[in-house]
């Protein structure tokens, strides 16, 4: 045993922890969880849990469906919100094959095989993920609970105090929290995470949506982390900062650039500029996703960067030359519903590749590109994001770059999964259509 698992059971003892739960996520990125007794935990770092991975979407085939979940020590945690009740904990796993190999279905096995690459190169990978949500008084009933808007801070932001215990119950579980805020649209809020290594900020990720519908529960109301509950307003964005390290130097900083933006990082961005339309299947998964991507609602349409275009697929924000190490770039495609192992695995991988192979950062679009005629952004070179799932399966299923990062499981599976949702969504009459077409034809 080494001396994280050490850890674990003397605090378990020490705080009279009775089950532990194990944590992972299925290819969709749902959280998986299986109880065990405390008396449990030893054996389950010497071999793991066995479960059915055949009843874990995305997983194995019934034929080869023995897994086992091997809890991963240094992601240890109390649940705060049991209060007085017997001590419950969690540890995210790590899942192998009965062989004791990892399982190429393990979202946070896809995440570790893309950090290795980067950490071949020379870099480590920091992610600030900025998620938004809307609080609703349940799944049945998206009526906004305010009628706040960005930043407000008045009675009209009656959620204030969801927002505090959110955030206490994230910091007591380890989770550093830098923002928090009333978000543009009515019910919509916005709680930011401190950066953190990419792989723990998936966990984190993974933590913030239980945490969030937990508190929300308790509370009478409903958290969502869908795209895009409102028609007529802004949807729900995991802009995600990212930034690459050599060491304890930020790879993406030089003080000389007029952008602060080192020639590494311009390639990053290339990168993921070039590969943006490959990746939007995963960063935006649902069919709701691209309801969200449509102009009007400061949620990127086009293939673009920019410094302070808020409109643009990426951004370079401003940060205080002093603080070189802050250095980093925004994607602002992702949502908050995505699997955040997936999505990570891919912009890494699209910004590596730009590194790999030196691509060359096109020029920045200043204009407002919504403004623009289709034939000058075309002119200009600006591609689109893909309007539809439909569209992004199709992109995505010729993406080699796609293909490797996710490995063929995982990029088989979700082609598979998702073709399902979109053809369901296909055959559907909407309401548009019948108030539209039915008075009419
Ligand atoms: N929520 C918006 C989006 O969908 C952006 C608005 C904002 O955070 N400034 O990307
Ligand atoms: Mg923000
Ligand atoms: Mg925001
Ligand atoms: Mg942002």
């Amino acid at each position: 045993m080494d001396k994280q698992q050490e850890y674990v059971l003397r605090t378990v003892e020490e705080r009279d922890i009775r089950f532990v739960r194990l944590w992972f996520t299925d290819v969709l990125g749902m959280l998986k969880s299986v109880a065990i007794t405390s008396s449990e935990i030893e054996g389950a770092f010497a071999e793991g849990i066995g479960f059915d991975g055949s009843a874990v979407d995305g997983f194995a085939r019934v034929q080869e469906s023995d897994m086992l979940a091997v809890p991963d020590a240094s992601t240890f945690q109390v649940l705060p919100w049991r209060g007085e009740e017997a001590g419950v904990a969690r540890m995210f796993c790590d899942i192998q094959t009965p062989e004791g190999e990892p399982f190429a279905a393990d979202p946070r096995h896809v995440l570790r095989r893309n950090l290795a690459r980067a950490g071949d190169m020379g870099f480590s990978f920091y992610v600030h993920p900025e998620m938004e949500f809307f609080l609703f008084n349940g799944p049945d009933d998206p009526t906004p609970l305010d009628q706040g808007g960005y930043f407000d801070l008045t009675p009209l932001d009656v959620q204030s105090d969801f927002r505090r215990q959110a955030i206490q119950t994230l910091e007591a579980m380890g989770i550093s929290v830098e923002y928090s805020h009333h978000e543009v649209a009515p019910s919509q809020h916005e709680i930011d995470l401190r950066y953190a290594d990419a792989l723990a900020m998936a966990d984190n990720v993974m933590t913030y949506r239980l945490v969030l519908k937990e508190v929300a529960m308790r509370r009478g109301i409903y958290a969502t982390f869908m795209p895009k509950p409102l028609a007529e307003h802004w949807g729900s964005a995991m802009h995600t900062h990212v930034s690459m390290f050599d060491g304890d130097t930020n790879a993406f900083y030089d003080p000389s650039d007029p952008h602060h933006l080192s020639d590494i990082g311009k390639k990053f961005v290339a990168g993921v500029l070039a590969h943006a339309r490959e990746i939007t299947a995963v960063c935006c998964q649902w069919v709701n996703s691209y309801k969200r991507l449509v102009p009007g609602f400061e949620a990127p349409v086009y293939v673009s960067w920019g410094r302070h275009n808020r409109s643009s697929l990426i951004r370079i924000p401003m940060y205080k030359p002093h603080k070189g190490a802050s250095a980093r770039v925004e994607f602002r495609a992702p949502d908050p519903a995505c699997n955040p192992y997936l999505a990570f695995s891919l912009i890494l991988a699209a910004g590596l590749r730009g590194i790999e192979k030196g691509y060359e950062l096109p020029a920045e679009a200043e204009d407002n590109i919504y403004e623009m005629t289709q034939a000058e952004r075309a002119a200009a070179g600006i591609d689109r994001l893909p309007h539809n799932l439909g569209e992004a399966l199709h992109v995505m299923e010729d993406s080699e770059l796609v293909a490797e990062a996710l490995g063929e499981h995982v990029f088989d599976f979700f082609l598979r999964n998702k073709h399902t949702e979109w053809e369901q969504y296909r055959a559907q009459v909407t309401p548009f259509e019948i108030d539209k077409y039915l008075p009419m034809l």
